[in-house]
């Protein structure tokens, strides 16, 4: 992209997440700033291309006008043991959790235990989403949230695939008397048409991510259209990402769930100065600046970069 200067950074993470060991992307620069394009590496084709349009909007646009200065987050407990997960959510400092099930090779048992030891951590006032992002076939998820509502469940993420899956699977709960809101993520992230979820009634949540919906601005928009309750999420970036899905969850009208953003604690390392970490349950609403010092430790080596800049001008050719 000419005129545009650019850098590849490759960077560790703390915990397996998501089947990552490590999270790559980009900067990009512009008159506004910098903006990540930090496109997962299942991606592919014109799914990158609103992963690039986030990016340059970040670089050459900047934000909307902000209505709040603080978004409260939820922490992240992956797969864990009970031990660890219950360590990891005292220690937050947040009053919300979202806890990973459905994580392949392990059982419902392991999440009952996890989603228990996070109970306990947070006591009786805390707020505990589970995220199974797609696992469950609707049996499996009717049976799983059965059991999990024990622990009080503020909302059940992504349980199963499908559209029609979610659809029935509210319809089974509602049945049943379980009241386990339903939010999608992949179902509008990955769709190509991010309305459907809400039309065919498989959704009470919409979780809302910045880099895969093409912006903040474009989120905007689906938050106003898609008449359901809205929260922001991350795709586990660096601070330079994370601050465009601080830029959504700060202008939008409504918020009234805790925030997926952050996860800049899940990586080994940053590359901005003061990452945008929570502190007491919310992160500021601030600018940030790159580091050269992490920029020096975080630069992706030859090969790596290459990969970016090539997936980069593949993906500005079809933008
Ligand atoms: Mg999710």
């Amino acid at each position: 992209m000419p005129g545009r200067e650019t850098f590849s950074y490759d960077i560790g993470m703390r915990t397996r997440f998501r089947g990552l060991s490590r999270r790559q992307g980009m900067l990009l620069s512009g008159p506004a700033g910098w903006g990540e394009w930090s496109p997962f590496l299942d991606y592919q084709g014109a799914e990158l291309v609103p992963w690039l349009r986030a990016a340059l909007e970040a670089a050459d646009d900047g934000w909307p006008d902000p209505v709040r200065d603080r978004v409260p987050v939820n922490c992240t407990v992956p797969a864990l043991g009970p031990a660890q997960a219950h360590l990891l959510a005292e220690r937050s400092g947040c009053a919300t959790a979202k806890v990973k099930v459905a994580e392949p090779g392990q059982r419902l048992a392991d999440d009952l235990d996890r989603v228990e030891a996070v109970r306990a951590a947070l006591g009786p006032q805390g707020r505990i989403r589970v995220d199974a992002n797609g696992a469950w076939d609707v049996d499996t998820a009717e049976a799983a949230l059965r059991q999990l509502d024990r622990f009080d469940l503020e909302y059940a993420e992504q349980p199963c695939a499908s559209i029609e899956e979610l659809a029935e699977l509210r319809l089974r709960l509602a049945r049943r008397g379980v009241d386990v809101p339903i939010a999608a993520d992949e179902s509008i992230r990955r769709a190509a048409d991010p309305y459907r979820v809400a039309e065919l009634a498989g959704a009470d949540i919409a979780v809302l991510k910045v880099q895969p919906l093409g912006g903040v601005r474009a989120c905007l928009e689906i938050a106003e259209r898609i008449g359901l309750p809205v929260v922001v999420s991350s795709a586990l970036e660096t601070s330079v990402g994370i601050r465009a899905g601080l830029a959504l969850a700060a202008a939008l009208p409504e918020l009234p769930y805790a925030c997926g953003l952050n996860t800049v604690p899940l990586l080994a390392d940053d590359l901005v100065c003061d990452p945008l970490i929570a502190r007491a349950g919310a992160i500021e609403v601030r600018e940030i600046r790159l580091d050269p010092g992490r920029l020096t430790a975080a630069r992706a080596d030859s090969g790596t970069a290459d990969f970016w800049q090539a997936r980069l001008v593949a993906t500005e050719a079809i933008r």
